[in-house]
């Protein structure tokens, strides 16, 4: 008798409040979820951030000295993690960000050597383009590491002080040329001895992380680890 009220109380709370699966539009009563386990489980996990000398931290060799490096999913084209990418970095979807940088702060919770991070960076965006876009996409996936993560999230510690068009056509040396010196430390004292974790959603070259984590590195005592949600092959 029971069960069967709380059936049919189950029943008109979906009717008044339905919940839709944000990667194929299921229907499910969770209300809580912002994926049903099928598409959270379809995700391509790359499953490396805990082993050393990983993809990420490869990148980075000889280029700025980085701790741990690591990322949650291999990006692929027109897949439901490039939906999500897309709808956090055009369409303001708060819930995507937040979504994936939750799944990105429990991987590295997880993670041993992600343990003594002090602080999370998002990548900053130059203010001409936040003002265009009206926020920073990485803030939005900083939220969701920091309630599943109790680290410190700084937004405003370093700025992009060098507006940079769109670089996919130009090679890894240009892009680096063009990003050197496009960041600055706004808050070197909240940065100063600590284990900094720079963060973007997804990593190609590296030159941006590498340019703004060497800004970072330039405040005594730093030590700079980096994460992504989206590794590009
Ligand atoms: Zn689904």
């Amino acid at each position: 008798m029971i069960a069967s009220i709380q059936k049919i109380n189950t029943a008109i709370q979906h009717l008044l409040y339905p919940h839709f699966c944000s990667g194929c539009g299921v229907d499910f009563i969770s209300t809580k979820e912002f994926l049903c386990a099928k598409c959270c489980s379809s995700l391509p996990v790359t499953q490396f951030s805990h082993i050393p000398f990983n993809p990420i931290e490869k990148i980075f060799i000889g280029r700025v000295p980085v701790h741990a490096a690591g990322s949650i999913y291999y990006f692929t084209k027109s897949s439901l993690l490039q939906h999500l990418l897309v709808q956090l970095k055009y369409n303001n979807n708060k819930e995507a960000g937040f979504f994936l940088g939750r799944q990105l702060g429990i991987l590295l919770k997880a993670t041993d050597r992600f343990n003594s991070i002090d602080c999370i960076v998002p990548l900053p965006l130059h203010p001409k383009k936040q003002y265009q876009r009206g926020y920073n996409q990485v803030d939005l996936i900083g939220d969701g590491m920091a309630a599943v993560w109790p680290k410190k999230l700084l937004k405003e510690a370093v700025s992009r002080k060098i507006y940079t068009k769109t670089q996919t056509q130009e090679s890894r040396i240009s892009r680096w040329e063009n990003m050197e010196g496009a960041f600055e430390v706004r808050e070197p004292n909240s940065l100063r001895d600590k284990h900094v974790l720079l963060i973007d959603d997804v990593i190609t070259t590296g030159a941006s992380l590498e340019a703004c984590g060497t800004a970072i590195l330039a405040v005594p005592g730093t030590r700079l680890s980096i994460a992504t949600v989206a590794y590009t092959i």
